[in-house]
């Protein structure tokens, strides 16, 4: 019995030696007493006696952790490591030959040491590959979406460069995607809601580019929707036969998108601006491409959102003048070249002034007198419009009381001031047209703030602010009404005093009989709802005849003065106010 147990025993010793495993036996002091062939062959260099060494005297220079460890471990029996990776090189090797090795160490007592390690080099380099292939996709994919993100299709845009310059490439066509006052649906419904629509939007993006059908004919044989971040996304299309393949799609995409969207059993709705750069107008680099594709997407957003903007080289001249402007606006409200000029508005039916409305005009150093046409969008575009517009404001307030002062009961009794949708989705504009009230003691009775059309109608954020302006008891007027969204039956629900009419129906007024009736019919719903009107731009005798004849309160336009400077109002309205009108 005990033969065959010790036969046993061998045959296991000897399965133990010749396995696979590096098996190792030494003393405390390290002095090895067993080591089999596949453990020399780990840690030895070949040809080395194994009895010879020292377990410490090998490990210590790749891995002397391991005898501190021991030491740490003190008397006790037990394990010291177990499959501890350590990243081995033997004295003879040279850097290349780098592994790691898997060594677990346990302390038989005081009788010595026994270890067993294993090559894991190739399991750590697959591991390795995983994770390296990880970290390579995810910033290639956008978290929010699961679409390429921005560097993808930067990666896309080049292959796609790539093969058109060898030849081998069909046409492509890049649209930048973007929402329209995206950040209204963050802020009336939050940021969930927001990013929930995002998602289904995505969804939506990618599955109808991925159909294929929206060329006709279903020629596009490509197509790559990505996610830039924020409410911006793109659309690759590849392999496309017309130059206007790009913008038909472009144009199904603007209904596709705009169809309602269901998040917790609601509807939202959002509609996109799209800009299309085509094959023809391709620039080599890829973020010129996207920079092309956002320039025609916020020509689109300028012309009234929901619309399809397409590149033109003009654009990027266009582009770099309204950065030129930009840059000069901001310096030229720090250097005081922005000042006020004031237009007369005429009490209709009395014959007399009634008020002045203030405009900007910047006097640049050297391109002479610039209109706000010309920079207002911009400085909405980049909130110099706050600065600029507190400015206006306290500027004309100053000057309308000096007025006020030295003409007594000859000056105008009402200042007109415009508003921009940017300042009215300011926190406190109501707060900052309070103080500036207060700065220059004016009285509120005096002031007319005047909002566009488009702007009052569907926004929450501007309807809180017109009731905080109108608590401070200023006069609101709805300016270049009947160009904008309302139309004579919402009026009511406007919180406004004042109707201001379109410059372009007071100039058709004569001529056209649809024009008169359209004017009559605002005169008289708005005097039903307790609100007075203005006509703006009147420029002949017999536009103005007409316009009392309708009943019209006020107006204003060259007929009676343009725009002046404020030094000159004082005379104006003593030499030429009651002529102008009489002549009239
Ligand atoms: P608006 O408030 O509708 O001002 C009337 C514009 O029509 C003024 O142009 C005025 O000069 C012009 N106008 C007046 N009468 C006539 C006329 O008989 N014929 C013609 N052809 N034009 C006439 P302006 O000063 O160039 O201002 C254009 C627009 O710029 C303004 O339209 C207003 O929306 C904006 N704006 C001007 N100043 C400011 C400002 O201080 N702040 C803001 N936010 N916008 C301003
Ligand atoms: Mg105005
Ligand atoms: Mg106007």
């Amino acid at each position: 019995m005990s033969i065959a147990r010790s036969e046993q025993d061998e045959a296991l010793m000897h399965f133990l030696y010749q396995s696979p495993i590096g098996l190792v036996q030494a003393a405390l002091n390290g002095d090895i007493t067993m080591m089999n062939p596949m453990a020399a062959q780990l840690l030895l260099p070949p040809g080395t006696e194994p009895s010879a060494t020292n377990l410490f005297d090998i490990l210590d220079y790749s891995a002397p952790e391991l005898k501190a460890l021991l030491q740490a471990h003190g008397q006790c029996r037990g394990m010291i490591c177990d499959s501890l990776r350590i990243d081995w090189r033997r004295k003879d090797e040279a850097d290349g030959d780098r592994r790691v090795l898997a060594v677990s160490l346990v302390k038989l007592g005081d009788t010595g040491l026994a270890m067993h390690l294993t090559d894991v080099t190739a399991e750590i380099q697959l591991e390795r590959r995983a994770v390296a292939s990880a970290a390579n996709a995810a910033p290639r994919i956008d978290s929010l979406t699961e679409l390429p993100n921005r560097t993808a299709i930067l990666e896309k845009l080049a292959d796609l460069r790539a093969d058109a310059n060898t030849g081998s490439g069909r046409r492509f066509a890049l649209l930048a995607i973007n929402c329209d006052r995206f950040s209204h649906v963050n802020d009336i419904y939050g940021r969930s809601i927001g990013d929930a629509l995002l998602k289904l939007l995505a969804g939506r993006l990618s599955r109808a580019v991925r159909q294929g059908d929206l060329v006709a004919g279903g020629k596009s044989n490509g197509a790559t929707a990505a996610h830039l971040g924020g409410d911006e996304f793109v659309v690759v299309l590849t392999g496309l036969d017309a130059e206007d393949d790009g913008v038909r799609v472009g144009k199904r995409l603007l209904e596709i998108l705009a169809e309602a969207y269901w998040i917790g059993g609601k509807q939202y709705h959002v509609t996109v601006s799209i800009g299309v750069v085509s094959a023809s107008h391709m620039h080599a680099e890829g973020e010129r491409i996207l920079q092309d594709a956002y320039l025609a997407m916020n020509d689109a957003k300028r012309s009234g959102r929901a619309r399809l903007g397409q590149f033109e080289p003009a654009m990027r001249a266009r582009a770099t003048h309204r950065g030129v402007l930009e840059d000069e606006l901001r310096e030229a409200i720090a250097k005081g070249e922005l000042f006020v000029v004031y237009q007369p508005v005429m009490d209709l039916q009395q014959g007399r002034v009634s008020g002045v409305e203030a405009l900007v005009r910047w006097k640049h150093p050297e391109r002479g007198l610039v209109y706000p046409q010309e920079f207002i969008e911009i400085a909405e575009e980049t909130n110099l419009i706050c600065d600029l517009g507190s400015f206006v404001l306290e500027e004309a307030c100053r000057r309308f009381a000096l007025w006020k002062a030295e003409m007594g009961s000859r000056a105008p009794r009402k200042l007109s001031v415009n508003l921009s949708r940017a300042q009215m989705l300011e926190p406190d504009l109501a707060g900052q047209v309070a103080a500036i009230l207060k700065r220059t003691g004016f009285d509120p009775a005096d002031l007319m703030l005047e909002i566009t059309e488009s702007l009052a109608v569907t926004d929450d954020r501007v309807q809180k602010c017109l009731m905080q302006l109108k608590a401070l008891k200023v006069t609101i007027a709805l300016d270049d009404f009947g160009v904008g969204y309302s139309s004579l039956s919402s009026l009511h629900l406007l919180p406004v005093d004042v109707i201001k009419i379109d410059r372009s129906f007071v100039m058709l007024i004569e001529q056209s009989k649809h024009h008169q009736v359209l004017v009559d019919a605002t005169v008289k719903v708005a005097r039903s709802l307790g609100m007075r009107t203005i006509a703006e731009g009147i420029e002949t005798a017999g536009q103005l005849a007409l316009l009392t004849a309708l009943q019209c309160d006020e107006g204003q336009g060259y007929l009676f003065s343009k725009p002046l400077p404020d030094a000159d109002v004082g005379e104006w309205l003593l030499v030429d106010s009651g002529c102008r009108h009489s002549a009239a």
